[in-house]
């Protein structure tokens, strides 16, 4: 959507919903913006309802990108984290995703049978040079016992910079539990898909990281207060967005200052 101001200067926004993740859906989007019509004013931006995050992101976007105290820093590939593929591939294909300049890589764990998967583990680390960084990501697929050999392997590897999601989303205190007891950080993802479920995790004692979807998690300044105020440990990560609702998260994030590579790899679409 594109926001044109008095002077007649425009701005554009992305709506991106990912239902199955927690935002509403694009027909839900594609009415409410119906029903605005051709004029909205700030205070109606201000007003977009909870139910409508993806709504409230690409409005809430657009206009604060009027405000040209942001500039947009340039990003490389050094920023972003590379989805390798799952299983032995992701061995395969690390040399070209290399030469593209990825220091940062994000493997899908709990695909495999976990001996064969610790197995092309061991080989991917050493493949992998000096200050490469490798995420493994669980989608929330592990058991306790599971996730204790991964946190207890990936603990002996400094390359490792954490594990994603190795728990259920409902599983929150064992997950916490497990923090305590590892060195290895872990990330939460799927049980902080939107901006309420941000509140309450962090209400709940997290202090691990957050995998935020800036795209669907509301008003870009009402989220980017609650990171700061909180001084959460954050990585941006992908809504199948284009490159408007990309230039808008990015913004956000030089914005916050976030040191974490960022999950917004050409190979990451479908990333969850
Ligand atoms: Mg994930």
């Amino acid at each position: 959507m594109q926001l044109t101001d008095e002077r007649g200067r425009s701005q554009s926004g992305e709506i991106a919903p990912i239902p199955w993740f927690g935002s509403e859906s694009l027909e839900s989007a594609i009415e409410w913006c119906q029903h605005i019509g051709d004029t909205i004013t700030t205070s109606q931006i201000y007003g977009i309802p909870d139910r409508l995050p993806a709504c409230q992101f690409g409005f809430g976007s657009a206009l604060t990108a009027f405000n040209p105290a942001l500039d947009l820093p340039c990003h490389t590939n050094l920023d972003i984290s590379a989805l390798l593929p799952s299983g032995a591939a992701a061995i395969d294909c690390l040399p070209a995703l290399l030469s593209q300049g990825y220091a940062t890589f994000k493997w899908k764990i709990g695909v495999l049978p976990i001996a064969q998967e610790l197995a092309i583990w061991a080989q991917l680390t050493m493949a992998l040079p000096p200050g490469v960084k490798l995420r493994l990501d669980a989608n929330g697929g592990l058991n306790y016992a599971q996730a204790e050999q991964w946190l207890s392997a990936g603990s002996c590897q400094p390359q490792i910079e954490f594990i994603e999601q190795p728990l259920a989303p409902n599983l929150l205190a064992e997950t916490i539990d497990l923090a305590q007891k590892y060195p290895l950080p872990i990330a939460l993802d799927e049980s902080v898909a939107t901006f309420d479920r941000i509140q309450a995790t962090y209400a709940s004692g997290w202090r691990g990281i957050y995998v935020i979807k800036p795209g669907i998690a509301g008003f870009p300044w009402r989220l980017a207060e609650f990171i700061q105020r909180h001084q959460l440990d954050v990585v941006f990560s992908s809504v199948l967005e284009t490159n408007v609702g990309k230039t808008a998260a990015l913004q956000l994030a030089s914005s916050l200052n976030l040191t974490r590579s960022m999950g917004f790899g050409v190979d990451d679409w479908f990333e969850e």
